[in-house]
């Protein structure tokens, strides 16, 4: 019953677009092409002659297909799991998204010739990488189809790889097809003029309604635990399910959580700020462990390690090289890891303080944090609604300056600082 687009939750907009989309690309594929007249066979062209009728324009421009889209949407709103289930939708032999041919699954799963993605470990995506995906996305589908380059966190792309991308969003060959994935179009995350070019599909925060009703459907998650999870996770998809899931989740949220109960003084605020750094280096140096180590074991087994004979020395000259590269690139993913997990502990306590304005403004919605409305009403009567407001600012200020490359102790030291003045 549930096709490809049946993981995007609350984004029912976006997905009538993206089918329409599909539909037209999968007409164009069936149409009959002759060899287009001027050589430049772009794909409003190959639309023009498949509309056998000749007089009118399609009715709604946006329903048709075109080469580069852009994803947006707030973190966990979904945008790589739209662009992904559009690649399948591209690549599905029906041209629907069905999620059973060979087409959708393989895409789904990352295994199709014809799809691939970029995911930046580090802080950015170079050039060297962008240019290399360029060349290779220029090449004929191999499947008959699209040939489609995925590239999650655009936001992230150097100023020279966005040129070597933009040239070939200027002249895209026929049949490749560019999906983007960043926060916003604005100018600080994608360049106007790759803007200029492609079609924007923007999503929702989800509802956490939607979001629990995915957890219960397709995760199994019980009811309660699924609304819990999802009011808290504040409408990111992916941190409601590890929030239901994962045991150690959810202590770390409780840590973060615990803050503003033991701000107590000066020597607390510093003890405060080391805690959670040191939490978020933990996290994140789990979350690569494994990986870090899979690389390490796979370059050296490439490299032949341990070889003797006239190419050994040569070899091992040219393995070192490779080992610090490896190793630079896991140092950049280390850090993004960290920032990443120093993020979630900030929009949580972000979350906290939230509801402490809520409360002292009476505003009727429901709390972020159901399990700690009762510290944050006792906030929220201490610090009236300008206090409240006021420690809210101190951390959505130390999120901006982490992002603006403050080191994350000092923003966080200076944020606990706040938090515990008031
Ligand atoms: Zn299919």
């Amino acid at each position: 019953m549930t096709d490809v687009f049946g993981d995007l939750v609350g984004q029912d907009e976006a997905v009538a677009m993206l089918r329409r989309a599909a539909a037209s690309a999968a007409a164009l594929l069936r149409a009959p092409v002759a060899a287009p007249a001027g050589g430049h066979d772009d794909l409003d062209a190959l639309a023009e002659e498949y509309d056998g009728d000749p007089a009118p324009a399609p009715a709604d421009p946006g329903a048709g297909m075109t080469h580069a889209w852009i994803f947006t949407g707030p973190p966990g709103s979904g945008r790589s799991v739209a662009a992904r289930a559009f690649a399948a939708a591209l690549e599905c032999v029906h041209g629907t998204g069905c999620g059973t041919c060979p087409g959708c699954h393989t895409t789904l799963t990352g295994t199709h010739a014809d799809v691939r993605l970029v995911v930046p470990e580090g802080l950015s995506i170079g050039v060297n990488e962008m240019r290399a995906l360029v060349l290779r996305a220029a090449s004929a589908p191999s499947g008959g189809r699209w040939q489609i380059v995925i590239i999650e966190d655009a936001d992230r792309l150097t100023e020279a790889a966005g040129n070597a991308l933009l040239k070939a969003i200027e002249e895209p060959p026929p049949r490749t097809v560019f999906l983007l994935c960043a926060p916003s179009t604005h100018p600080d995350d994608i360049s106007v003029t790759i803007r200029s070019r492609c079609r924007v599909v923007p999503l929702r925060q989800p509802p956490p309604a939607a979001v629990a009703e995915v957890l219960v459907r397709r995760d199994g998650i019980a009811p309660d635990v699924a609304e819990w999870a999802a009011a808290a996770a504040q409408g990111h998809v992916g941190r409601a399910r590890r929030l239901a899931r994962d045991p150690e989740a959810r202590q770390r949220r409780d840590a973060v959580l615990a803050v503003p109960r033991r701000l107590t003084g000066v020597g607390a605020a510093f003890d405060a700020a080391s805690a959670l750094i040191e939490a978020a280096e933990a996290e994140a140096a789990a979350s690569v462990v494994e990986i870090d180590e899979a690389e390490r074991t796979a370059l050296q087994t490439a490299l032949g390690a341990g070889g003797t004979g006239r190419g050994a020395a040569g070899a091992m000259r040219g393995a070192a090289g490779q080992l610090k590269d490896l190793e630079k690139r896991q140092k950049s993913r280390a850090t993004r890891a960290q920032r990443d997990a120093l993020d979630r502990a900030l929009v949580d306590l972000a979350g906290f303080y939230r509801d402490a304005l809520t409360m002292a403004l009476r505003a009727p919605v429901a709390p972020v944090h159901t399990d700690t409305a009762a510290l944050a009403g006792a906030g929220a009567q201490k610090w009236d609604a300008e206090g409240s407001l006021r420690r809210l600012e101190a951390v959505l200020e130390c999120r901006a300056a982490i992002e603006a490359n403050v080191k994350p102790r000092i923003a966080v030291e200076a944020m606990m600082l706040a938090l515990w003045r008031g």
